[in-house]
């Protein structure tokens, strides 16, 4: 059976690469009536962040990629469900320990007493004469009694990986083949710091072997380290699971996508109203691609879809214009109700409805979303499109748009139009579309002369949502009472 995890460090925003690298373990859990599970990373006790647990379950929540084993939550309280736990590394330094000894047992490890000023000193000679800096296997060779005095006399110590020399490390990548590696080219990893918690590298080995996972998916940047991984499997004499590396997401310049060209985390694209159906779809989207050409999916429709084969091998650029668009996409097509519901919040911060008055005014709320609908692209666009509209305040100082006040039609335009308002019991969409056609019918205005002048004279803007709509969530008064504060520049 399908096993597989997506095993995160609590280092505090979730990126939306790991989002990714959770997405596609779930896809292809689900796909194969797997187990998908989280593991807490957390040996680095110095980049534990506070509440990057609850970040990190959050954005899995809220995106719908929900692990069903390892670190889950319900009701609001993180639990550990699952037969292979503690699934939180720091909790797991016994079975660390344990397997440590068997390494050393092996003499496929060793301790290191080496100081950093000596490590430091290593590194830049190496660097100096051009080569790539590694251990330089000072301590490779230390007699058992040696080191035990060492360790007595309280000298502090790392334990690192005993890689033979010269030898070839090859296995399948899932996206990239095969992959062969020389051990000359690798360096002696530490597996235990001198703070007792192990390295990344032993604890993912063991912890991916003991909780029975077959397939490793996860990004690119640690593809690097897995023939040390694939040296470790033998060394414990444990089968390696399948290893699928995901490519890197981009900047548009083509490097890692980094904070410093706009947001990157879960949190912050949810905050700006992007829903998390469509960063999802979005996401899916981006490493992957169907057989087919489609482009939106339902979460169910990716899981049936999606296939580890067609995961590109290139870095894929982050394209925030498709990622706006496929948002635009999910948000004309929710349910009136949803799409105000997601509103709410971004129309109140906007100052234009007070928390209390949103229940007595869900009819204008309503009007609102589906002037807005077409408009935006994230909810958090809803305040610059509403103040087009809502700000009543406005002095019309463009040119171009004075001279279309200026114009004789407009005087016409100006009277029959307060006229025939003041005449209607209410000013819908409708009812406002009928007033505007039988102007252009009875002055012979038509066109952008109608138009413009009616849309500037209303609102102060050249440009806007469509102008029945507008007079629909305005209403009679409001729009009768800017048109009057427009009579002394018609005139
Ligand atoms: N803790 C690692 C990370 O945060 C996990 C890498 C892996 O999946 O093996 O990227």
């Amino acid at each position: 059976m399908v096993r597989n995890r997506f095993a995160p460090s609590p280092t505090g925003n979730v990126h939306v690469g790991s989002l990714r690298t959770a997405l596609y373990n779930y896809l292809f859990a689900k796909k194969m009536g797997g187990e998908f599970l989280l593991r807490l990373e957390d040996t680095d006790q110095t980049r534990f962040e506070q509440g990057a647990v609850e970040n990190l379950l959050n954005a899995l929540n809220q995106t719908g990629v929900i692990p069903n084993e390892g670190l889950i939550e319900i009701n609001g309280e993180v639990i550990q469900k699952g037969d292979f736990g503690p699934y939180i590394q720091s909790e797991r330094l016994d079975i660390y320990h344990k397997h440590l000894k068997t390494l050393l047992d092996h003499g496929q490890a060793y301790h290191c007493f080496c100081t950093k000023e000596r490590l430091e000193a290593v590194r830049d000679s190496q660097k100096l004469a051009g080569q790539t800096p590694k251990y330089d296997g000072h301590c490779r060779n230390l007699s058992p009694e040696d080191v035990q005095s060492k360790i007595d006399e309280g000298i502090p110590y790392v334990i690192r990986l005993k890689l033979p020399e010269n030898v070839v490390i090859s296995f399948e990548d899932g996206v990239r083949g095969i992959i062969e590696m020389n051990t000359n080219d690798l360096d002696d990893q530490v597996l235990l710091k001198t703070d007792g918690f192990p390295t990344y590298h032993l604890a993912v080995v063991i912890d991916d072997h003991l909780m029975g996972i077959t397939h490793v998916i996860r990004g690119e940047e640690w593809l690097p380290s897995t023939p040390k991984h694939v040296y470790l499997y033998q060394c414990f004499g444990w089968d390696a699971p399948q290893f699928v590396h995901l490519p890197n997401i981009l900047n548009d310049d083509h490097k890692k996508l980094s904070k410093r060209q706009g947001d990157v985390s879960v949190g912050d694209f949810l905050a700006k109203g992007y829903l998390p159906e469509a960063l999802v779809n979005y996401l899916a989207l981006l490493g992957w691609s169907p057989e087919d050409d489609q482009e939106i999916f339902t979460m169910e429709e990716l899981i049936q879809a999606f296939d580890l084969s067609r995961i590109n091998k290139s870095g894929a650029v982050f394209d925030r214009s498709k990622l706006n668009w496929m948002n635009a996409h999910y948000i004309k097509e929710l349910p009136i109700e949803i799409l105000v519901k997601n509103l709410i919040p971004f129309i109140i911060d906007a100052g234009y409805i007070q928390v209390e008055d949103v229940e007595n005014r869900k009819e204008w709320l309503e009007k609102i979303g589906e002037l807005l609908r077409e408009r935006i692209e994230y909810f958090a666009q809803a305040k610059e499109e509403l103040t087009l509209i809502l700000k009543n305040d406005f002095v019309v100082t463009d040119e171009e748009a004075l001279e279309f006040l200026r114009a004789e039609s407009t005087k016409r335009l100006y009277h029959v139009l307060v006229e025939k308002i003041e005449a209607t019991d209410v000013l819908n969409a409708s009812c406002g579309k009928a007033i505007l056609k039988e102007i252009q019918k009875q002055e012979k205005i038509k066109g952008k002369m109608l138009y413009m002048p009616s849309r500037i004279m209303i609102t102060g803007e050249m440009h806007g949502p469509d102008l029945t709509l507008i007079m629909d969530v305005l209403g009679k008064d409001e729009i009768l009472a800017r048109l009057i504060s427009m009579k002394s520049i018609i005139e």
